[in-house]
């Protein structure tokens, strides 16, 4: 087998044919790695239609981009991309493989890590270089502790949070090429049905503000409020598991630890009382501000800001507020 070499990102594309955010940002952390490593960095992109994306990739910094445009990939399905990635990556193995640690990643990356007998850390919140060694740090034990790993193979792979990298400025454009490799001609998966259960403006993993109700919402009136704060700030809306189990809101919004994980600049967190499970999923983030009507509420030590009280009371006044800062 080849020596491992280079550090590739699997690239996602989202709304309107766009890279994702969390893509970019792995291409930050990607280059901070090659420049110690003494690699190059490769984007990989898998899709129907990709190859716009492709040349849109190309200007944040990788040393090029591959991509594979095929019809079959128009959607995720992981025989496909395992089918497809296991026979390049192991006529090239790289070094370092990385991908945001989102619905895809997460499904991904163990199937390609186990077919490529590779070792796999999941939910990376830091990345980095000691002597030849790769250094992987993730919270552990529903965050309420942070281990530092280090894989044993000589290929390394890693799935990373969203914001835990910083998106390159666009630049000088690298190589486009085709992905040398074949789609496999079937899937033992098939598609029955397909229910897009939110389309919101600012996906959750991605938006620098979230505004986030629990189970003292009471119902989804409550909520309706949190969308109007959360559309001032232009941010997305998320929600503690108690909520989603009553239907109040989506489970795309739920945040922890068997949620999305999020560090966005700000997280508000109305009428949450903090369990461990929740904090997991946004502990990370910038500057947390909660209000619950319990002084007691566990969320309180680990805010940067908290308002005790209703949030009936207190939410008409914080938005008429955020509004007019909004507009100055
Ligand atoms: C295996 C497992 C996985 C889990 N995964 C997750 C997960 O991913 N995410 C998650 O969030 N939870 C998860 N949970 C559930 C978790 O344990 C907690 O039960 C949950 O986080 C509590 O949600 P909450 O804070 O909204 O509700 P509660 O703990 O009931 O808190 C409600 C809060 O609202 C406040 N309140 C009530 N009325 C008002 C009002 N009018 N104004 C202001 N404040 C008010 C109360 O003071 C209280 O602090 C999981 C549990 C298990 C066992």
């Amino acid at each position: 087998m080849a020596d491992t070499q280079g550090i590739y990102i699997l690239a996602e594309i989202g709304e309107a044919e766009k890279p994702t955010a969390v893509t970019l940002e792995l291409i930050g952390l990607g280059r901070d790695l090659a420049s110690r490593l003494g690699e190059r960095v490769s984007t990989l992109v898998l899709g129907a239609g990709v190859r716009e994306a492709a040349q849109e990739l190309a200007l944040y910094g990788p040393d090029e981009v591959l991509f594979l445009d095929d019809p079959a990939l128009s959607r995720y399905d992981p025989e496909l991309y395992v089918g497809a990635l296991v026979p390049f990556l192991e006529s090239r193995p790289p070094r370092v493989l990385l991908a945001g640690h989102t619905s895809l990643g997460q499904d991904l990356f163990p199937r390609l890590a186990f077919s490529l007998d590779c070792g796999l850390v999941t939910d990376c919140v830091a990345l980095e270089v000691d002597g030849g060694d790769i250094l992987l740090t993730r919270p552990i034990y529903g965050g309420n502790a942070i281990a530092t790993q280090k894989v044993g193979t000589s290929k390394v792979m890693a799935t990373v949070r969203a914001r835990v990298g910083e998106a390159p400025q666009p630049s000088s454009a690298a190589a486009v090429t085709p992905l040398e490799t074949a789609v496999p001609a079937s899937s033992r998966l098939s598609l029955k049905e397909r229910e897009v259960l939110q389309s919101r403006e600012c996906p959750l993993e991605e938006a620098p503000v979230v505004v986030s109700g629990g189970r003292g919402m009471g119902g989804e009136d409550g909520f309706a409020q949190l969308t109007e704060i959360a559309g001032i700030l232009s941010g997305a809306v998320g929600a503690s598991r108690p909520p989603v189990d009553s239907g109040w809101a989506a489970s795309t919004c739920q945040v922890g630890i068997t949620g999305k994980v999020v560090a966005p600049d700000i997280y508000i967190a109305v009428a949450i009382s903090g369990s461990t499970q929740h904090l997991s999923g946004m502990g990370e983030s910038g500057k947390i501000v909660a209000i619950n009507k319990d002084p007691d509420a566990y969320i309180f030590k680990v805010a940067d800001y908290g308002v005790v009280g209703d949030w009936r009371q207190v939410l008409p006044s914080f938005s008429a507020a955020l509004r007019e800062i909004m507009q100055e």
